[in-house]
């Protein structure tokens, strides 16, 4: 019986894995209580799955989940999670942003019988301006527009009970947004606070594109208000061009003033063109999620295991 399993995503992090190993270890070895470090490689082009396959042989507790390909940090938690053995999973960056140390608080919470656990940031060390920002914003962006509770400035940093983790094991949604999920599953939560470090080598996995569609999973996964916001805009829009109309109507009948040139015309067209495209827009995003998950692809293609016997899916409590 394996008691804590601490699932850590890796994409091209060959300068900290050392690091984050030794640190990690030593921080579950004051538990005093059996674990397993959770090593998923999400494709990474540099020498991380090397690194980690070497941490297997030296190290009985690493177990190392290699996939085919970049799948995104998202899937790869989701991996760890669905191999993980432990009574509690804990999910950390590798990056030593999110200090190993904390873990130990939020054992001692997951101790008083807390189910979810996850770590809110009280300050980002050595993050841009850019990326705390847009971050900051979008947290509280996405506490206005779900009617789940999400919490603001909480990233995927937490532990949560084996039973929180069958119910995500059970959802088969493919875009996925793992920290709004556990908050969706409920349980009992509770959060501890912690200063965000900086990276301890490399840099940022998350470039912009990833960022936005992060963010994009996010709300479209939490919230239908887009589709909302699309809607009213068209009814108002289509209100106000009917009054035109009729505005337009009446110089034409009871007026001598011909309606002047085609200019205006255009713009209005062009102007209502624009509109439409950004609806149908909106809606694209979300037709292409239906289409992602009635595609039924499995989440992830999985090349190599070590030290990882073969596990069932769990389906929903
Ligand atoms: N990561 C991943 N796949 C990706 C991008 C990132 O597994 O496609 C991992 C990465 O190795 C790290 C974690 O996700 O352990 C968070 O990434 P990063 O620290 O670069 O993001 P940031 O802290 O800058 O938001
Ligand atoms: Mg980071």
């Amino acid at each position: 019986m394996i008691k804590y399993s601490v699932v850590v995503p890796l994409f091209n992090e060959e300068e900290v894995l050392e690091e984050t190993y030794k640190r990690l270890t030593a921080v579950m070895r004051q538990t005093n209580e059996s674990y397993e470090l959770v090593f998923v490689n999400d494709g990474s082009r540099d020498r991380t799955a090397e690194i980690a396959s070497g941490l297997c042989q030296r190290d009985r507790c690493v177990k190392f989940i290699q996939f085919s390909r970049n799948f995104g940090h998202q899937i790869a938690i989701s991996a760890g999670m669905d191999y993980a053995a432990g009574q509690a999973i804990i999910v950390i960056d590798a990056d030593l942003q999110d200090p190993p140390e904390v873990i130990l608080e939020m054992i001692q919470e997951w101790k008083n019988g807390y189910d979810v656990v996850y770590g809110k940031r009280l300050v980002r060390k050595g993050e841009t301006f850019f990326k705390k920002a847009t971050a900051s914003m979008f947290y509280r962006l996405l506490r206005k527009m779900t009617s789940v509770e999400i919490p603001v400035d909480t990233g995927d940093f937490r532990l949560i009970d084996r039973k929180v983790c069958d119910v995500l094991k059970g959802l088969t949604e493919k875009n996925r947004f793992v920290r709004g999920l556990v908050s969706w599953a409920g349980f009992r939560q509770k959060s501890v606070e912690y200063v965000r470090e900086e990276r301890w080598a490399g840099e940022t996995k998350y470039p912009l594109r990833k960022m936005i569609r992060f963010a994009l999973d996010g709300i479209t996964s939490f919230s239908h208000k887009p589709l909302k916001v699309a809607s009213y805009l068209g009814l108002s829009l289509s209100f106000f061009s009917f009054i035109y109309l009729l505005i337009v109507l009446y110089q034409k009948v009871f007026t001598s003033t011909t309606i002047t040139g085609w200019s205006s015309i255009l713009a209005v067209n062009l102007f209502f063109n624009g509109i439409i495209l950004v609806i149908l827009g909106v809606m694209g995003e979300y037709i292409g999620r239906v289409y992602d998950e009635a595609k039924g692809r499995p989440l992830y293609i999985v090349s190599e295991t070590i030290g990882i016997k073969r596990q069932e899916r769990v389906e929903v409590l």
